[in-house]
């Protein structure tokens, strides 16, 4: 179970989207819902698995039912359900009513969510030494990219950019998942400043991954309970993409000093 904020899921998330609420949540059972034949993909009653989405890659894993194991291989949400793709050799897909037990893989699962907290750090840091916002960004597992309008990049700078990262996960910092009423968001100078306020009004409340003391964003994420579980990072490259638009590339690693 994650930190839980002081405000809690909106009513009935907790019992659908797993994975919002308890990002170390690894198994489930589910009812199927629904099923795309000719997509290959079910919708399930509740779900573990992560849907693509805020740079954060899908989970995969095995869903499994009367008939055998299922492979997930993407997992993606549209008009607000959560489709749940299967690997091309599934063969026949199972029908809805049917029950099964999901297991997402967890190795990859939890070096996703290690990337994604180092890259809120990353945020974080350069807020706090440089006032610049990130302006986007992407991520794989171990390996990630953040944006920011900067003049100037160098070497220099993204080495002290990584000093500064593993300082911050050497501090412990709590991460704290808060469902933050809209009005309360809506006034919160670090949500403002990441541009939450352009969330669609109807989303209420709002997600807020809070790194304690270093950075708080609205995000859909799955997050490690402390800096410290991110281990290492390193800068592996700082990349001019234009005028006023830097990138800082990172690599997540097992301790501080390690290589990739
Ligand atoms: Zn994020």
């Amino acid at each position: 179970m994650g930190v839980p904020g002081t405000n809690p899921p909106p009513p009935g998330l907790a019992e659908t989207e797993l994975f919002a609420v308890d990002a170390y949540r690894t198994e489930f059972d589910a009812t199927i819902t629904e099923v795309d034949h000719e997509g290959g993909r079910i919708a399930l009653s509740r779900t573990a698995f992560y849907p693509v989405g805020g740079g954060q890659p899908s989970d995969t894993g095995t869903l499994q039912t009367a008939a055998g194991a299922l492979a997930v291989t993407g997992v993606r949400r549209e008009r607000g359900t959560i489709w749940h793709t299967l690997a091309p050799d599934a063969g026949e897909l199972p029908a809805v009513g049917a029950e099964v037990q999901g297991e997402i893989d967890w190795d990859r699962r939890h070096r996703l969510m290690r990337t994604h907290t180092a890259l809120h750090i990353l945020c974080g840091v350069i807020w706090a030494d440089y006032s610049i916002p990130v302006t986007g960004g992407n991520m794989e597992p171990m390996k990630g990219r953040l944006d920011f309008p900067f003049p100037e990049m160098s070497t220099e700078l993204g080495s002290q950019v990584e000093r500064r990262i593993n300082e911050e996960i050497a501090r412990a910092h709590e991460i704290v998942v808060d469902f933050l009423p809209r009005s309360l968001a809506d006034a919160d100078p670090a949500l403002i400043r990441t541009s939450a306020n352009l969330i669609p009004q109807e989303i209420d409340p709002l997600r807020v991954i809070d790194i304690v003391g270093l950075d708080r964003q609205a995000d859909g994420g799955t997050h490690v309970l402390s800096t410290a579980e991110v281990g290492g990072v390193r800068v592996v490259g700082t990349e001019s993409k234009g005028k006023d638009n830097k990138r800082i590339r990172i690599e997540v690693v097992d301790a501080q000093g390690d290589t990739a």
